[in-house]
C-alpha cells in the first residue's frame, strides 16, 4: 500500500508538468532519399511522441519522376510548425517551397537535419548555410573548408578534397565535446552508438556553428562532428550526422539527441525533454530501444 501510495504521488507530481505546455508542432519531411525514409521516419516520430514532449506530423513529397503537377500540390506551411525535421534527399524542391522554407527559418523557425538530409541540395546557398557543412552531390572545397575537431580545438581545413565519406558501417563511441549547452547539459561525455555510418570531411560555410559531439573517424583518424548546432536568421538548426538506418536510431542516446535537439530548435531551451532515461548507454554498452516492428533494416556483418 505504501508503495502505491508513493506511485500515486509521484504521478500527480508528474502530470501537472507534461500537461502543463501544449506539445510542441513538429513536422517531418520525407518522401525522396537515398536511404529507407519508409523505414526511418516512423522511428523519427515515436522517437519525439514517447517524450510526450511533441506532436508530429509527415510531408511526403511527390517521389521521383513524378509530374510536375505533383510538385505544384506539395506546399507544406512551414510556419504552422515550431520546427521541420528533414529525413530528405532527393530532387530539388520547387522554387516557391524553397523560398518558404527559407524565410521560416532566417524568421525564427526551428530545422532540424538528420543523416543524409545533409546530402541534399548542393546548389541551394541558404540550405547549406543552414546545415553548415554537408555531404557529397559535388561538395569540395569551393563548398568551404572541411571541419574536425584534435585535442579539443576546431580546425577548418581548406585543402583540396571531396566533402563527403564514410567508412564501413559500425559501433562507434559519440564523445560531447561542449557539455554547456541545452542539448548536451548533463548527458554522459562519452557513449557507445548502434551501428551507423560515421560521416567524414563534411564541407560547408560553416558560419554560425558549434559542434556539441564528434566521433574519431576511422577514416581521417580526426574526431568528425555528429552534432552541431547553426544560427541562420533567427532561427535555430540542429544538425545530426547519425541516423542511417532503423537500427542506428533505435538507440537511447540517438532518442535523446533528437528530442532535446527538436525541444532546442524549436525554443531555444530543453526543459520538456531534459530527464535521461534509466538505461542510457555506456562507453561500453549501447542501449537499443525497442519498437514494435523494427528494425526493419538488416544491419551488414561486422568487418
Ligand atoms: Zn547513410
Amino acid at each position: 500500500m505504501k508503495a502505491l501510495r508513493s506511485l500515486t504521488a509521484l504521478a500527480v507530481i508528474q502530470v501537472p508538468i507534461l500537461l502543463g505546455a501544449a506539445p510542441i508542432q513538429v513536422l517531418i519531411v520525407d518522401g525522396q532519399n537515398n536511404h529507407k525514409w519508409e523505414f526511418t521516419t516512423p522511428v523519427l516520430k515515436h522517437a519525439l511522441e514517447q517524450s510526450g514532449a511533441f506532436e508530429v506530423k509527415i510531408s511526403t513529397t511527390p517521389p521521383k519522376g513524378a509530374p510536375a503537377s505533383a510538385w505544384q500540390d506539395w506546399r507544406p506551411v512551414f510556419r504552422n510548425f515550431a520546427v521541420v525535421v528533414s529525413n530528405y534527399n532527393g530532387q530539388p524542391w520547387p522554387e516557391g517551397v524553397r523560398a518558404d522554407f527559407e524565410a521560416y527559418v532566417r524568421d525564427g523557425g526551428g530545422f532540424v537535419s538528420v543523416h543524409a538530409a545533409n546530402n541534399a541540395f548542393p546548389e541551394w546557398k541558404a540550405y547549406n548555410e543552414m546545415i553548415g557543412v554537408g555531404g557529397w552531390g559535388g561538395r569540395n572545397e569551393q563548398s568551404g573548408p572541411w571541419l574536425y575537431v584534435k585535442n579539443g580545438k576546431l580546425f577548418r581545413d581548406l585543402r583540396p578534397g571531396p566533402g563527403g565519406a564514410h567508412g564501413p558501417q559500425h559501433e562507434f563511441v559519440v564523445e560531447i565535446q561542449d557539455s554547456n549547452h541545452p542539448i548536451t547539459r548533463g548527458l554522459p561525455s562519452r557513449w557507445l552508438h548502434c551501428k551507423d555510418e560515421l560521416y567524414s570531411r563534411l564541407r560547408g560555410p560553416a558560419e554560425n556553428l558549434q559542434i556539441l559531439a564528434t566521433a574519431k573517424s576511422d577514416l581521417t583518424a580526426e574526431q568528425e562532428p555528429n552534432l552541431m548546432v547553426i544560427h541562420h536568421g533567427q532561427g535555430r538548426v540542429m544538425h545530426t550526422t547519425l541516423g542511417h538506418a532503423d537500427y542506428s536510431m533505435l538507440d537511447r542516446g540517438f532518442y535523446e539527441i533528437l528530442e532535446r535537439g527538436v525541444e532546442w530548435a524549436a525554443t531555444g531551451q530543453v526543459v520538456l525533454t531534459e530527464a535521461l532515461p534509466a538505461e542510457f548507454p555506456t562507453e561500453v554498452k549501447t542501449s537499443i530501444v525497442t519498437l514494435e516492428g523494427h528494425p526493419k533494416q538488416a544491419a551488414p556483418a561486422a568487418k
